[in-house]
């Protein structure tokens, strides 16, 4: 059975675990902050910090830009439920914008017609979706998130090692924050790299990258010079800071990477030129063979992009036309050993958002949901195994 996405975890990447559960620290020992430095170098921004999932990495960022009850955020529509699940963690709404239809992804022009039925004032920040793992077009999106004076968050989880345009003949990696605030990356088994749970932000604003790390840790701050609480504080007669004690001044969580995951991650960090080698070279077989799934269907167009280092490879079908459900063809593939995947259901067709507020018809979104099917993409497939994938899913469709 080929799945549609599955981690790579050789020899070497058991090993650096283990070295770990020999050890005495199985968590906040120094393997993290040699994760967090080393991952920092790769996407070229000063501040990485792990935490515990995607997830909380993106409820991090919101706790980051103090958003509460009340404040309003963009959010893609198409995306795992986990984008917009974030701000409602904070109490914020979540109005939920369009995609383009062929590529999956945000647009300025879909931000501004969200940015239009939110409430001026209330409306903190823009999140985007790397979706697929192809950019967005972060130039013009950050020019409008500026002009507001908002936020821009990018949900980097789809799109670890992906190169974009900062500025006409300038590029950048992904989570290099040029243009944002804040970029998120999660380390499940199906992302470009695994911690089997895990993920990160990275930022340039060192402040935040604070608040960053004290809500991973409940709150708790170590360092005496920000203490308030100075009788507790401090011994009388010296002065000297108490050895036991910490001070919390804000709410926090416990959203910390082990050193056993962080471990794992660093060894696999070190293998991602390797999986973003093999990433461009599968995606290059499909592009190849993708004239054999006939007029019916064809790969989202993000594929077309070759800065993007692909998370998924989702062909666009016509269903329709086919004359089969998307039930039916998924049904007809995992007889024949081939897994796929639907990414992603419409977060504002979900019921718990559905009662919160009425978005309005987002037709990009509904075109891309109605077609896509996310098929086999994952560094251990082997060229032939593209080659059956396209001619298994040519003949399902007829
Ligand atoms: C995987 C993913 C998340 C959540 O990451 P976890 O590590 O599973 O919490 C959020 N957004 C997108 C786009 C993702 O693909």
């Amino acid at each position: 059975m080929l799945p549609y996405a599955r981690q790579s975890v050789d020899e070497e990447d058991i090993a650096a675990v283990v070295r770990v559960l020999h050890g005495d620290l199985l968590t906040t020992g120094p393997e993290v902050p040699a994760f967090e430095a080393a991952f920092a170098e790769y996407v070229g921004a000063p501040y990485a910090i792990a935490c515990s999932s995607g997830t909380a990495a993106l409820h991090l960022a919101c706790l980051a830009l103090g958003l509460e009850p009340g404040d309003q955020v963009i959010v893609p529509t198409i995306s795992f439920v986990a984008t917009a699940n974030c701000a409602r963690y904070c109490g914020a709404d979540v109005i939920f914008c369009d995609v383009d239809p062929d590529s999956g992804l945000a647009t300025a022009e879909t931000v501004r017609e969200a940015m239009d039925r939110a409430d001026h004032g209330k409306l903190k920040a823009v999140f985007v979706v790397h979706m697929t793992g192809a950019a967005v077009d972060l130039a013009r999106i950050s020019s409008l998130t500026k002009n507001a004076g908002i936020a821009l968050i990018e949900d980097a989880c789809h799109s670890l090692g992906t190169r974009y345009d900062i500025e006409p003949g300038r590029q950048g990696i992904v989570g290099d924050c040029a243009l944002s605030d804040f970029a998120v990356f999660s380390f499940h088994p199906v992302k470009t790299i695994t911690t089997g749970e895990g993920g990160m932000i990275t930022t340039r604003d060192p402040k935040a990258a604070e608040r960053l790390a004290r809500a991973r840790n409940h709150g708790l701050i170590r360092s005496p010079e920000d203490w308030v609480e100075k009788s507790m504080a401090f011994d009388p007669v010296d002065g000297e800071p108490n050895p036991w004690f910490y001070e919390q001044q804000d709410i926090g969580y416990n959203y910390r990477l082990t050193d056993i995951q962080a471990a794992l991650g660093r060894s696999q960090l070190r293998k991602l030129p390797m999986f973003v080698d093999r990433r461009r070279q599968l995606a290059a077989r499909y592009r190849r063979q993708a004239a054999s799934l006939g007029p019916c269907a064809r790969l989202v167009s993000s594929a077309q992009n070759p800065d993007a280092v692909l998370h998924l490879m989702v062909a666009l079908i016509d269903f329709e036309n086919v004359g089969l459900t998307r039930r039916e063809v998924m049904l007809r593939l995992r007889d024949r050993g081939i897994g796929s995947q639907v990414h992603y259901i419409p977060i504002h067709r979900q019921p718990y958002y559905r009662e919160r507020s009425a978005t309005p018809d987002l037709p990009g979104a509904s075109r891309y949901y109605d077609r896509c099917l996310s098929l086999p993409f994952y560094p251990d497939m082997t060229a032939d195994d593209v080659s059956t994938v396209c001619s298994v899913l040519s003949d399902v469709l007829g």
